[in-house]
């Protein structure tokens, strides 16, 4: 038996057998100095991607070996997606670990976010959810910001001890670790990222010090995230690639908004009043009577109302859905994975419609 090599991308054990199963590569590619799967291979240089016979059991096995560790977590969560990018059962998993909760994507909220709300937000979700966490931090992975602060505190407290990165897909895990490798030893691109859920495969080891490392750990792969139920192209629509511009809707009672075909918003009850709509500059809304937004949806779904896309309509689950009372407080109905749409906290009821493992919930206000 030779050496086992590990891909340089994702960590997968490198084998030469089978071309569906993790980390293949050609047995040409071995003799490079630096190894890569050929999933790795073709996502760097095509952006390409192939399904990974991986269960979400498997991923949530990987994971589960940290709870046996003394280390520091960071968690990583995506802020447009702070439900959808949580993974609740991730606690039981990575044991008495200390945490700290980093929110990535900063650069796409608008600048009058109070950021510190979103902060106190996210660590009181957090903790409503079962998880104490050290400290919350608000970062851009891709843009470099935040990223000293946090850097400080993994140093602080991880007082020698290593550190595992955990998180669920696309949150930017393989960004921020490629930054933190690249602001510490100049390395670019050391992990693969791209824009398609599940692209990291196995724990990879970055150096600290002499006796202890960071490690990158797989994606979980969570159901209550939007993109699982969209193809690719549809999950560049939804995405927000610059900071949102907010669009304000004035809606009377008994109107609807459509944001895509992702989710409907009825007005149910109050003054006519600003729905100020957050999501990705490219996702499209529409507006009608509430009692027509059925018969427009059976007519237009995958169409006009869209993502998705006609072909992909089937992946959708069934639709629930939720009612908000708002009264007094600026709040935010939260869509997972989309956006948020902020009410001013004049009296209104509303009943928001989204596939039923991506349910709203609401907020206080953050900008
Ligand atoms: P992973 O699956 O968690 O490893 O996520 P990746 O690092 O592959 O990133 C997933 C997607 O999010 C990619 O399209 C990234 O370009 C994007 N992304 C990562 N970090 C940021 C960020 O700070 N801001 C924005 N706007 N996008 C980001």
């Amino acid at each position: 038996m030779g050496r086992v090599n590990y891909c340089q991308g994702c960590g997968a054990i490198i084998q030469t057998n089978d071309k569906q199963e993790p980390g293949y590569a050609p047995s040409s590619a071995l003799t490079n100095d630096t190894i890569i799967c050929q999933r790795c291979f073709r996502l760097k240089h095509y952006n390409e991607i192939q399904d990974v016979p991986y269960t979400d059991q498997d991923f949530l096995d990987m994971i589960g070996q940290i709870n046996q560790t003394k280390s520091l977590i960071v968690k990583i969560i995506d802020i447009f997606d702070f439900s959808g990018s949580f993974i609740k059962s991730l606690h039981r998993l990575t044991g008495k670990n200390e945490i700290i909760l980093v929110g990535n994507k900063v650069d796409l909220l608008p600048k009058s976010t109070n950021l510190n709300r979103l902060k106190h937000w996210m660590k009181k979700t957090a903790a409503d959810l079962g998880l104490v966490v050290q400290d919350v931090f608000l970062i851009s992975a891709a843009k470099g910001k935040g990223m000293e602060e946090v850097k400080g505190a993994i140093e602080h407290y991880r007082n020698k001890k290593d550190v595992y990165v955990v998180g669920c897909t696309n949150v930017g895990k393989s960004t921020f670790i490629n930054r933190l490798i690249n602001e510490s030893t100049g390395t670019k691109d050391a992990i693969t990222t791209s824009y398609f859920p599940g692209t990291t495969l196995g724990f990879i080891e970055i150096p600290l010090d002499e006796q202890s490392a960071l490690f990158d750990t797989p994606g979980v792969i969570n159901r209550g995230q939007m993109a699982h139920y969209i193809s690719k192209t549809d999950l560049k629509v939804i995405t927000p690639t610059k900071e949102i511009k907010p669009i304000i809707h004035q809606l009377q009672q008994g109107q609807t908004l459509f944001i895509g075909g992702l989710a409907r918003i009825d007005f149910i009850k109050g003054n006519k009043q600003p729905f100020v709509c957050y999501f990705a500059n490219q996702l499209s809304i529409h507006r009608t009577k509430l009692e027509n937004a059925d018969a427009l949806y059976e007519a237009h779904k995958g169409e006009l109302l869209a993502p998705p896309s006609k072909e992909n309509l089937s992946e959708l689950p069934e639709w629930s859905t939720r009612s908000f009372k708002i009264d007094g407080d600026k709040s935010d109905i939260v869509i997972p994975g989309l956006g948020w749409i902020t009410m001013s906290g004049e009296p209104a009821t509303v009943t928001i419609h989204t596939p039923k493992t991506v349910a709203a919930t609401k907020r206080d206000a953050i900008i």
